[in-house]
């Protein structure tokens, strides 16, 4: 099974016609309350591909608590390593216009509250039915290098996705197999301005230089670069008609973590992650966007 160790909020989304200005107030046109935070919904990509999945994280002592777990479990996520703590579930406050320009405050709240000693308990807890774990940013830092330490430990593939993007201490890398930014979050970790295949190589590069055994780069609609010791490949991304690029990213991580659960070769985890994340851009959303494995089946078929 896939362990997730990550954040959890309740995306609070406002949709009008343009943002407003400063001060100003507009009239809206839609609103949505749906479970969000890259944990969750990388946990509910990895459930929806099929894997068994657990979630680790803190929610708060609100109604958006219930948002939030009633949402990781419709999508058949595990929410028993999952703590309630006093205060409040983490928020994600999102305004979209009608062109799609967004903008994004995320307030954690919960998800400070997560620690070294949940994540510990949650991997003794876990540990004899997990192969892969997954991290984010979105957590304390010092939370996920631990989880990373104790997760190769454990003798589990540690996949990290670094976004949002932040300095990380260099240590972090050795206990990490699998890294998978997409081009700003690779720009702003390695200073090499990643634009396409070549530079996407050479930040590839750099995270094996710091231990790292595989680095994934993701291009958006130019696919993915596959960065080993042994072979650097540039995948093309599938044709898709893309209506919302939010959470691609998540689909694609999700996906690949629990096609490695499933005992996939990296080459086919690969294949399967960016069917996700092509799917996951052809429907409004984050989590609601994210496709079961029926519909990446049908798109590897194709
Ligand atoms: P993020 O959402 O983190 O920015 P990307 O946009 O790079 O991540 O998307 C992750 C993966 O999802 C890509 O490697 C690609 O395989 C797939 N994907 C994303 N956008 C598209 C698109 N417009 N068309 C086809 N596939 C896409």
């Amino acid at each position: 099974g896939v362990l997730v160790v990550g954040s959890i909020t309740a995306d609070v989304t406002a949709f009008s016609r343009r943002l407003p200005q400063r001060g100003e107030t507009v009239l809206g046109d839609d609103f949505t309350l749906v479970l969000g935070g890259k944990g969750a919904n990388q946990a509910v990509a990895a459930a929806r591909a099929g894997a068994p999945t657990w979630m680790v994280g803190c929610v708060g002592q609100d109604l958006f608590r219930d948002i939030a777990l009633d949402g990781l479990r419709a999508h058949g996520v595990q929410t028993s390593e999952i703590r309630t703590v006093p205060g409040r579930t983490g928020v994600a406050h999102i305004r979209v216009d009608a062109s799609g320009e967004n903008d994004i405050v995320i307030t954690p709240l919960a998800n400070a509250a997560l620690t070294t000693g949940m994540v510990d308990a949650s991997i003794a807890e876990a540990r004899d039915r997990t192969r892969v774990m997954l991290l984010q940013l979105e957590v304390p830092a010092e939370v996920t290098r631990h989880a990373a330490r104790a997760g190769a430990e454990a003798g589990f593939t540690v996949v990290l996705d670094p976004a949002p993007a932040q300095p990380l201490p260099d240590g972090i890398w050795a206990h990490v197999d699998i890294v998978t930014p997409n081009e700003s979050e690779a720009s702003a970790l390695t200073g090499i301005a990643v634009d396409g295949p070549e530079a996407a190589e050479r930040a590839g590069r750099w995270f094996l230089d710091r231990g790292v055994s595989h680095a994934l780069i993701t291009l958006g609609a130019a696919g993915a670069v596959s960065v080993t010791a042994e072979a650097v490949r540039h995948v093309p991304a599938f044709r898709v008609a893309p209506v919302d690029t939010t959470a691609a990213g998540d689909a694609f991580t999700g996906a690949l973590g629990a096609a490695l659960a499933a005992g996939m070769d990296t080459d086919s985890a690969l294949r399967t992650a960016m069917a996700s994340g092509a799917l996951a851009t052809t429907r409004p959303g984050a989590s609601p966007s994210i496709p079961d494995r029926a519909a990446v089946r049908a798109l590897l078929a194709a």
